[in-house]
């Protein structure tokens, strides 16, 4: 096969913001689709027989994106007939990922345009998901192995992470050799029509990467055939088990599920924490990207003595923020995905207000499905029923003595995703990390945007089945399941 040159890994440089140069460029490329219009219609390897066109909408009230043909139940016939392993030689994956990955990196105007209009994201948010996208195409690409693949696995990926986790599950299972059936999710179907394009045009064929865009039916469809080998998921921990019991009923035994769900994070600030550092890592966790990270915090237990200061200082970061159209720089919070989404964050809000709860909230802008942030107060983790996914902050207060009480109630919700704490006391660095049950653990800092390669993502509990995302353990499991821990 043809010589690849496997750079040392590096993750991308991204683009930096604060470079007027760079910016003026990023606005110029990105202008040229503000009124673009996009279709994502199912990418077969046969032909393609959708349902009717839909409108896909734009969360920040602005013009739509474009329209999205969602498969049909023939389309996934066809899908799964002429569904073929991508048998060409190692050299070629790896290459054909690298190439991928430098096209995807080339069409950041269009990119970026898409993931605002589509998913509501903020510049700095484009630009970590890009980076995300691309640092997953190259990981994958350089532990790709010789070993045979599992056959046909469907991806089934997430609106929040609309390029990046959908690159990483589809990667993966490519870079395993695989057959791939991509499903997006419904409201993001545009970002994944072009990425796909964009690996199609790299080299891989039709009959391994094949696109199928739809909702729920589509995805039972795509989960429920003896012919499928694997299924890597991320989204809700609800979805999931219905994932697994469609799983249970209709494919072989033993056929893998790689989920990566929700969590009930949180983060433990002690009196020894150093306030400001604290607070803007909360600020960073709870509310960028609108709150819409299954990694984000959704209950801080801060200590007693300093609880009254650090939350006026929180409640006056909270207060700074912008929110509005995340088109503009200045925009810190954008909106939240669809109005379905907006409508149980708000009424959740307002439960809380009913009960006197509500320490602090903004008010959203007109338009749009924009969720004001706000900081609501709790007594326990255990009072939190399920996960809020948009810019709410729990808080709760501790005492000194209660520490072990609190990380039990934390292990007690079940979930294991990412945890925060702030703290200059070494011992309990150690202490609290030994007994905490959650796959991210961050020591104060903040508690979003792992880094492919270098934090490898995932949770355990209801926040997942593992491997982690984005480190060694993950491509093995899109081999074939006698293969899994070979090398090569
Ligand atoms: N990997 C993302 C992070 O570390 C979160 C992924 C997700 O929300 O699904 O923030």
């Amino acid at each position: 096969g043809p010589e690849v040159f496997l750079p040392q890994r590096a993750n991308a440089k991204g683009f930096d913001l604060a470079h007027s140069p760079t910016l003026a460029a990023i606005e110029e490329a990105r202008a040229l689709f503000a009124d673009a219009t996009w279709t994502a219609a199912p990418v077969l390897a046969g032909d393609v027989n959708p349902e009717a066109e839909e409108t896909v909408s734009n969360p920040t009230g602005g013009t739509s994106p474009g329209t999205v043909q969602p498969a049909s139940e023939a389309d996934v016939a066809t899908a799964l007939d002429n569904a073929a392993a991508w048998d060409a030689p190692l050299d070629t994956r790896r290459a054909t990922l690298l190439r991928a990955a430098d096209m995807l990196e080339e069409r950041y105007g269009e990119i970026f345009a898409i993931l605002a209009r589509e998913a509501g994201k903020g510049l700095p948010d484009c630009v970590a998901e890009l980076r995300e996208a691309v640092d997953f195409l190259r990981y994958y690409a350089g532990q790709a192995t010789n070993t045979p693949p599992a056959g046909i696995f469907t991806c089934i990926s997430p609106w929040n992470f609309p390029l990046a986790i959908f690159c990483g599950q589809v990667t993966a299972a490519l870079a395993a050799g695989n057959a791939v059936l991509a499903k997006p999710a419904e409201q993001t179907p545009l970002i994944a029509k072009l990425a796909v394009e964009v690996l199609h045009e790299a080299g891989v064929p039709r009959s391994a990467l094949q696109l199928l865009p739809g909702g729920g039916k589509v995805g039972a469809a795509l989960t429920g055939d003896a012919r499928i080998n694997g299924v890597a998921f991320t989204g809700s921990t609800a979805t999931a088990l219905h994932i697994r019991a469609n799983m249970a009923e209709h494919c072989a035994p033993g056929t893998p599920l790689i989920a990566e769900t929700g969590g009930l994070n949180a983060m433990i600030v002690d009196s020894t924490a150093l306030p400001e550092q604290a607070v803007q890592a909360i600020v960073e966790s709870a509310f960028q990207s609108a709150g819409q990270r299954c990694s984000a915090v959704r209950c801080l237990y801060v200590q007693e003595d300093i609880a009254e200061d650090l939350i006026r200082m929180l409640t006056g970061a909270m207060q700074a923020l912008n929110m509005g159209d995340p088109w503009h720089l200045s925009t810190d919070v954008g909106p939240v995905i669809d109005d379905t989404a907006r409508k149980g964050i708000v009424e959740h809000i307002e439960a809380a207000r009913a009960e006197g709860r509500v320490i602090a909230d903004l008010k959203a802008p007109e338009g749009g499905t924009f969720v004001g942030p706000a900081i609501l107060r709790v007594g326990s983790i255990s009072e939190m029923k399920r996960e809020i996914f948009g810019p709410v902050l729990h808080v709760a207060t501790f005492k000194s003595h209660e520490l072990d009480a609190v990380i039990d109630a934390i292990n007690a919700t079940g979930y294991g995703l990412t945890f925060g704490l702030h703290t200059r006391i070494d011992d309990r660095v150690q202490h609290v990390s030994e007994r905490i049950e959650a796959g991210n653990i961050y020591v104060n800092r903040n508690q979003i945007g792992a880094i492919v390669g270098s934090q490898p993502f995932g949770g355990e509990g209801l926040s997942g089945t593992g491997p982690k995302a984005g480190g060694p353990n993950y491509l093995p499991r899109f081999s074939a399941p006698d293969h899994q821990d070979a090398s090569g």
